[in-house]
């Protein structure tokens, strides 16, 4: 069996662990064009990207019509291309950068479906809005007519233990409860992702209705950059 082989039955057999109305995200972080080849061949509808320029390389060695996320980091300056290659962005966390995305979409007459990512752990060190900032940024990504809010991502902390992730999902979920009992207009509390590798099966548990995983599908990566 060759390495795409064994990406395709490998990814098969994960897929069968999620249930009905779950998507799964392929994060394809470092992964070659013919992995990711691989991974839609074996039934992947969605594959999400860290990194602007490696989203656009692979795009163009995949015809198959299948959606990208952006799961990364997004740097104000690499809004413009981004809006041009995603058909989400999952890690909204700032007024200034819902304000790039608006002012970019404006000029390319779309809009763009986004999702905020909360710092559920609060980690000083990570990227996300803190939760008690949340419904702020949120009021303000309502008012902005090209942004289609659909709901939260989170990453939460890396533990060994998944099972230590389980109350920072909650935290996650009780805010995305919250904000969808508020009924803001162009706000629409759909998708709750959070959960990779590790964790997803809590995750789930938790309320996730969108996974992110890597390393289940694709194998290690060589090295961690995240
Ligand atoms: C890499 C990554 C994942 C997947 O992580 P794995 O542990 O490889 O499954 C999920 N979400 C984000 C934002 C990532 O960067």
């Amino acid at each position: 069996m060759n390495n795409f082989d064994s990406i395709k039955s490998q990814i098969t057999e994960i897929m069968q662990t999620i249930p009905e109305g779950v998507l799964l995200v392929a994060a394809a972080k470092t992964r070659l064009p013919g992995e990711v080849k691989a991974a839609v061949e074996a039934g992947i509808r969605v594959v999400g990207y860290n990194y602007v320029q490696e989203a656009e390389r692979i795009k163009q060695a995949i015809d198959d019509k299948i959606q990208w996320h952006m799961i990364g980091h997004l740097q104000r300056n690499k809004v413009k291309k981004a809006i041009g290659l995603f058909d989400m962005i999952e890690t909204i966390d700032s007024v200034r950068l819902a304000e790039e995305v608006d002012k970019q979409c404006a000029l390319e007459g779309k809009t763009m479906p986004v999702l905020i990512e909360i710092n559920s752990g609060k980690e000083s060190n990570k990227t996300g809005v803190l939760p008690e900032h949340a419904e702020k940024l949120i009021r303000h990504i309502s008012t902005l007519p090209n942004l289609r809010l659909l709901g939260l991502m989170t990453m939460g902390p890396r533990f060994g233990n998944p099972e230590e992730a389980r109350p920072y999902f909650r935290i996650t979920r009780k805010l995305f409860d919250r904000v969808r009992e508020m009924n803001m207009p162009g706000v629409e509390m759909r998708y709750l992702s959070m959960g990779m590798s590790n964790s997803y099966k809590i995750a789930i548990e938790e309320g996730a209705n969108i996974v992110r995983i890597g390393t289940l599908l694709f194998g290690e990566r060589a090295a961690r950059e995240d």
